[in-house]
């Protein structure tokens, strides 16, 4: 997932994805950086659009609300917050577009539902509340578990002593992480943060109070996320799992503000786990373990060890991994449509419903996402009465 296989920033490259000419044709590129109720927010790019309309789309930061075209309807494409997407035909007094084509995603979390994300910025503090290792690296497990990069935050170094933050920079080392600790409050730390963060598409996660909002209105400045309660600029919806909202940085970069991410419920696999654990892979880029399919608990010729702090840790979720993974083979398999029942008259096969509704559940939490989160919406309350709470969203 390297910086190379990301779709063209610069849209009009025609060449460049695999769009028919007619598909082509005066596309404007932007990314989505909001959807709701099957509108979406599309940031534009600033260069390289058509020269026709150049012009018109010369007010810098256009976000156009557009819909999606029944043609990408029809092939089943759903549109993401953070895809990249040309619009057809837009209307630049009224800010309207049609969403006309989407590039490929090189990444795509389901849940929260974020196409392109790079890295997630896991944020938590040194105190206040006390930073908990265990639940630490709860989160740390579970942004690993996405694949992309991890970043880890560590605020309000203000309120501790530099030896009690070497302590826990020391600590976290052994783990595999450099975090970078910082202060909202105090401004400090928060420019080297800001250098990681530009030009990537960030997912931030992390515990309530550690001070996410604070840290997102410090480096989104146009933006003014209430902070110390549950809600935010958008009210009712941006706290309800499934909301993404991208925020644009100042020095380029999106911000994906995203409580959906912070239950984290670990759910690798028993051999993916390992690759969760940065100082277990580190172990194994030096070596290897006897056995190819080791699951480093201890086994003859394992180069992995015992002699590591989150070891336990490991253990315990290698046998939630295991214990996951064996319920889900005792459930009853998509080949056979029957199960054998035996009753007082003798055996009966019988039609195994619960293994269409486990089916029916993975595809819809696959791609239905937003979908949902359509319906959703417009059952409650109209689509008209969020796409109002949408309209401070634009710069
Ligand atoms: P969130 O729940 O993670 O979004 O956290 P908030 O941004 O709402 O912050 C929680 C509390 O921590 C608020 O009272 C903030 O004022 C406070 N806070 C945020 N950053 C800092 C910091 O750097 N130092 C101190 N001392 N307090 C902070
Ligand atoms: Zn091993």
């Amino acid at each position: 997932m390297s910086q190379s296989d990301r779709p063209p920033q610069v849209s009009c490259d025609r060449t460049s994805s695999s769009l028919t000419s007619a598909e082509s044709t005066d596309l404007w590129w932007g990314t989505v950086v909001a959807g709701q109720a099957n509108f979406y927010w599309v940031k534009l790019d600033q260069a390289d659009q058509p020269q026709a309309s150049q012009a018109q789309a010369s007010q810098s930061q256009t976000s156009l609300l557009c819909t999606r075209r029944a043609r990408l309807k029809k092939l089943g494409q759903q549109v993401m917050v953070g895809d990249r997407v040309g619009v057809e035909e837009p209307d630049w007094t009224d800010k309207r577009g049609a969403i006309a084509a989407i590039a490929p995603r090189h990444s795509q979390m389901d849940r929260p539902p974020i196409a392109n994300a790079d890295q997630v910025l896991l944020v938590f503090a040194l105190t206040d509340p006390p930073l908990d290792p265990h639940q630490l690296s709860h989160f740390l497990v579970k942004a690993e578990s996405t694949g992309l990069k991890v970043l880890l935050g560590l605020n309000k170094q203000d309120l501790v002593t530099p030896t009690l933050k070497a302590e826990w920079q020391d600590r976290l080392e052994t783990w595999g992480y450099h975090p970078q600790c910082f202060s909202v409050l105090a401004q400090t730390g928060l420019e080297d943060l800001a250098l990681r963060l530009q030009g990537q598409i960030t997912v931030v996660s992390g515990p309530s109070g550690v001070g996410k909002s604070s840290l997102i209105n410090a480096l989104v400045p146009t933006l003014d996320l209430r902070t110390g309660e549950v809600s935010g600029k958008l009210g009712r919806g941006r706290h309800t799992t499934r909301h993404v909202e991208l925020f644009e940085l100042p020095t380029g970069g999106l911000l994906a503000d995203t409580p959906g991410f912070n239950q984290p419920d670990i759910t690798s696999s028993p051999t993916n786990l390992a690759q969760c654990f940065p100082e277990i892979q580190q172990r194994l880029s030096a070596d290897t373990c006897r056995f190819s399919d080791c699951l480093h608990r201890d086994e003859p010729g394992c180069v992995v060890g015992t002699d590591w702090e989150r070891y336990p840790l490991y253990l315990e979720l290698l046998a939630d991994a295991i214990a996951q993974q064996q319920a889900l083979s005792d459930r009853p398999t998509e080949e056979s449509a029957t199960k054998t029942k035996i009753t007082e008259t003798g055996r009966q096969e019988e039609p195994k419903l619960l293994a269409r509704r486990y089916r029916r559940h993975s595809r819809r939490s696959q791609h239905q996402a937003l979908q949902d989160l359509c319906d959703e919406i417009t059952d409650s309350r109209g689509a008209i009465a969020d796409l109002d709470e949408l309209d401070g969203y634009e710069t």
